[in-house]
């Protein structure tokens, strides 16, 4: 049985490491600067070690591509071939190939595993095929993707929305970075041809699946004491702004069945979906994680109250269900004269995953002798775009104390390993079953 090696995983882990902008104080690497070159660079050496062709599409998303059939003996790229390799493996058509990847930048201040670690899974899945001689019908990609996190221009997955062909162009020039450089400008200075983005488009014909592993950034695998789980599901997420006006008045003069308290009409708000939610089984969470109160002053009834209610789940209905309890309540409110009014912030269904690279993956976990844990995944990510245009699986690593987007950011290489022989093995049996 083929099997990862944890010490190139560490080892690419940490050199990814030292190609960040804010060493000391966590992992800064933005898209588009020296840092992510360097680690493009870095990874296309890598690629390139394995006999791969590597290619930057027009977004800055970095491919590395192992044709069909390959390692084959006697071929560029088997391993007793690879000091005399002279030339590429040749592709006779534009085959679809089977993916494993995740995105290369950072957030500010962030930990070295997000994103880096589905990269560096991908490339250690590609070193199994290599030294096991495994023949795939399929070419097999790396990809690293640009621009997932979001923190140059406001706005994330810009790589992965590319990829799907759903990235709105009008951004490349809306969008500034904090010296006011468009990101058409940002992409150009980085030696990109934006006017071809529509060239990073991609489809099932040329991309018969993708697999995303990724750090857990919760707690729930390392609870129950697994190194590895399969996510079916991203969540959907329901984010509203909700202002409600009542009236200001002298605190102490006030007697309590004369006032127009805005934040004892926000608690109902707040408590009575969190009841909904509680009687959901199904993993839905709600957070009301941004309040703002006027005037703010211990001994002024509070006039007007402006808070954040953000519902995720992975069933549509227990999304339309929590704000059913929340639309009742403020009803209720106007009723009793409060000005309510309520801003839509975000609205994103939930993404299932395909059901042919989940049942893969699940029987990877199987297969390798882990439990077969399947979980939704709460935050956002690359496949969620790129399951709009063919199968995506993903797969979670365990991280300690649920931490991420921070320096205390850890997974365990031989969890990341154990991440790695799964997609393997997930590989082996998609390789039989996609055309
Ligand atoms: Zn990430």
């Amino acid at each position: 049985m083929a099997r990862a090696d944890q010490r190139r995983i560490e080892k690419d882990l940490n050199v990814l490491a030292t190609f960040n902008s804010t060493p000391g104080q966590g992992l800064t690497r933005l898209s588009y600067t020296k840092e992510y070159r360097d680690a493009q660079a870095y990874l296309r050496t890598e690629m390139e070690k394995l006999g791969m062709s590597v290619r930057l599409d027009a977004i800055g998303n970095l491919i590395g591509r192992l044709a069909a059939g390959f390692p084959e003996e006697g071929q560029p790229g088997c391993e007793k071939n690879l000091n005399e390799q002279k030339e590429k493996p040749q592709e006779t058509s534009m085959q679809p190939a089977l993916a494993v990847g995740s995105h290369l930048d950072s957030v500010r201040g962030g930990g070295i595993f997000d994103g880096n670690m589905g990269i560096v899974c991908g490339l250690e899945v590609a070193r199994m095929l290599q030294e096991n001689n495994v023949r795939l019908r399929h070419p097999f990609e790396v990809i690293a993707i640009v621009e997932e996190e979001g923190n140059t221009f406001g706005s994330g997955i810009m790589g992965g929305k590319a990829i799907a062909g759903t990235l709105d162009e009008s951004l490349l020039d809306a969008l500034t970075d904090e010296r006011g450089h468009t990101v058409r400008q940002v992409m150009q200075d980085f030696e990109l041809n934006p006017a071809s983005i529509v060239t990073v488009k991609r489809s099932s014909g040329n991309l018969a699946a993708f697999i995303e592993p990724h750090i857990e950034q919760g707690p729930v695998l390392e609870s129950e004491n697994l190194s590895v789980g399969v996510v079916d599901t991203i969540v959907g997420i329901r984010t509203r702004e909700i202002e409600i006006v009542g009236r200001p008045d002298h605190g102490g003069t006030t007697p309590m069945h004369l006032r127009k308290d805005a934040v004892t009409a926000m608690t109902e708000v707040i408590c009575r979906p969190r009841q909904t939610v509680e009687g959901l089984d199904d993993g839905t969470v709600l957070t009301c994680g941004s309040i703002r109160v006027e005037p703010g002053t211990v001994n002024v009834v509070p006039g007007k109250a402006v808070f954040s209610v953000e519902c995720r789940s992975r069933n549509q209905e227990s999304l339309n269900l929590v704000f059913e309890q929340v639309g009742i309540v403020l009803d209720k409110l106007r009723e009793q004269g409060f000005v309510v009014l309520e801003k839509p912030l975000m609205e994103l269904a939930p993404t299932h995953l395909s059901d042919r690279v989940t049942a893969a993956l699940r029987r990877g976990l199987s297969t390798c002798g882990f439990t077969e844990k399947v979980l939704p995944s709460g935050a956002g990510h690359d496949s969620m775009c790129i399951a709009g245009i063919t199968d995506v699986g993903m797969v979670f690593v365990a991280s300690r104390d649920g931490r991420s987007h921070c320096p205390e950011e850890y997974s365990d290489p031989k969890d990341i390993a154990d991440a790695c022989n799964v997609v393997f093995e997930a590989l082996m049996e998609l390789d039989q079953i996609f055309n």
